[in-house]
């Protein structure tokens, strides 16, 4: 298994395979006077801005319309006379020409944040045109990218930057910044570059490491083993030759693991039947406050409605010890502490909100069949409570994910599945829990779930959820290794859930 995985939200479709190139665009402003003097500042100034126009009308050149237009705008906002207006003020005021211009543009990107949530994105359009000034100003030299094929690691990439990047040997970008509706990723979306924002822990990657950048599931694989590399190296021959496949006939629901709406279209286009993971850790992950109803009913209702007639099976917060959160409490240390069901239970609001907000979602979208589970549940008794929390919000279809050891035996299975709905198998955590191995090393590889260990928990779980007539499905990494996967569809597995983009290879494998 690869040395870590992280998410944040696909844009577009598409994978990218090869080493990190990190960047920054943190931009240094000088606090020296200015060499020519003040007076000059202002005619330096604004013949770094024309330069930055031509620049901009270059780019434009030669890109499809929605890009054109997007760095059309960006041009028009440099001529906005309150910017020179604000940039006069501040040079009159004795400072410096990059400070003035860094003070002017960050002036008016903080009036556009407050606008809201759309003119948030812009404002850092606006904070980058400010930095390409600067940049100009200081006579800095433009970065040299790499000319072997390279993924780009960035804290953020604007729209300028990005037409920079276009005719560079780049294959995939990781932002950690940013969201899927910014012009960033518009841009990358026209350029089919599979491009993953909002990456939580991107700074843990270091130049060099090899990415697997999937876009379709929203995933960032740092040093992935062999077995995951031909997976995905199979996967994009795939994409290119755009082979249509269709799970049908497999006698298994084949669906989508996904962690942002945003993602849903391109699941649908690998012939996804429904979704067998929302993760939605991405909605809580890096903010700085528990996000409001609103915002969550927003998100899932964007999948939902993207999903009609399917099932869309969404997984409650999955917090992991190693990203606390401001906003939550920590439970006592122990066994499986702060991990899944058991943090929520720590924190009780947030699990409210989040089951109402499902809940609601579904009242507003009855076209998709939303059903809900719970993370890391390591007591049957976890299982009744989430289930009688969940019917209380008035959700229909409840069910909890098995992928403890401790709730694989017998008794306690036949205690869970006496109440829940339905069981979700999460083999990435079953295996390392089971064999005691640690999941953020590479120690394990995705080959290791057919262990007899493991594999004789997850016949177990099957078979008896199967003779008590609840459905039973595989959503970690594992659904996707076909030897794995075959082994599942005996043992009488309802539902596989995997990284959309890897679909098509594996239907391909299970009707051959
Ligand atoms: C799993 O553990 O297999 C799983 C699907 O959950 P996650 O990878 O999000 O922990
Ligand atoms: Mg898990």
């Amino acid at each position: 298994m690869s040395e870590r995985v992280l998410v944040g939200a696909g844009v577009g479709t598409g994978i990218a395979i090869g080493p990190a190139f990190k960047y920054t665009t943190a931009r240094r402003v000088s606090w020296d006077s200015d060499k020519a003097g003040s007076s000059r500042g202002l005619l330096a100034i604004s013949a770094a801005i024309a330069q930055v126009e031509t620049d901009l009308t270059d780019s434009a050149k030669g890109v499809d319309e929605e890009s054109a237009d997007i760095l059309d705008a960006l041009r028009l906002t440099l001529s906005d006379p309150s910017l020179l207006a604000g940039i006069k003020e501040r040079l009159a005021d004795g400072a410096n020409s990059q400070r003035a211009v860094a003070g002017a543009f960050a002036g008016a990107a903080k009036a556009l944040s407050s606008l809201g949530e759309y003119f948030a994105a812009r404002a850092a359009d606006v904070e980058e045109l400010g930095d390409r000034v600067i940049q100009v100003l200081s006579g800095e030299h433009e970065t040299q990218f790499p000319n072997e094929p390279f993924v780009l690691v960035a804290d953020s990439v604007g729209p300028i930057e990005m037409s920079r990047l276009q005719g560079t040997a780049i294959v995939g970008l990781v932002i950690s910044s940013g969201s899927a509706t910014s012009h960033t990723a518009i841009l990358a979306r026209a350029a089919n570059l599979p491009t993953i924002v909002s990456v939580l822990g991107a700074e843990l990657i270091k130049g060099g490491d090899q990415l697997i950048v999937d876009s379709s599931s929203g995933q960032v694989l740092v040093n992935p083993d062999e077995l995951e590399i031909a997976q995905y190296e199979d996967a994009v021959v795939k994409v290119i030759t755009s082979v249509v496949v269709s799970g049908q006939d497999l006698g298994v629901e084949l669906y989508a693991n996904l962690g942002s709406s945003s993602e849903a279209d391109s699941a649908l286009a690998f012939g996804a039947q429904g979704v067998g993971l929302f993760r939605t850790e991405l909605l809580f992950l890096g903010a700085k406050k528990s996000p409001s109803l609103r915002e969550q009913v927003l998100e899932y209702s964007r999948l939902l409605s993207a999903f009609a007639n399917k099932r869309v099976i969404a997984r409650v917060l999955d917090l992991d010890t190693d990203k606390p959160l401001p906003f939550l409490t920590l439970t006592e240390s122990g066994k499986y502490a702060n991990r899944g069901f058991q943090a929520l239970l720590a924190n009780p609001v947030v699990l409210e909100t989040q089951l109402e907000a499902l809940a609601e979602s579904s009242k507003h979208h009855p076209e998709a069949e939303l059903w809900v589970m719970a993370p890391m549940i390591t007591t049957s008794e976890q299982a009744k409570q989430f289930v009688s929390m969940a019917k209380g919000y008035g959700l229909t279809k409840v069910g909890v994910m098995i992928e403890v050891p401790e709730v694989c035996r017998e008794d306690v299975l036949a205690e869970i599945l006496s109440v829940v709905d339905f069981v979700s198998i999460g083999t990435n955590d079953l295996t390392q829990y089971t064999l005691g191995l640690d999941r953020a090393n590479s120690a394990i590889s995705l080959s290791d779930v057919r262990r007899p260990e493991v594999l004789t928990l997850i016949e177990r779980v099957i078979t008896v959820a199967k003779n008590l007539g609840k459905p039973v499905g595989i959503c970690g990494e594992a659904a996707s290794d076909p030897i794995s996967a075959k082994l599942f569809i005996h043992y009488g597995v309802t539902s596989l859930s995997l990284s959309p983009a890897l679909l098509p290879g594996l239907i391909r494998t299970l009707k051959n």
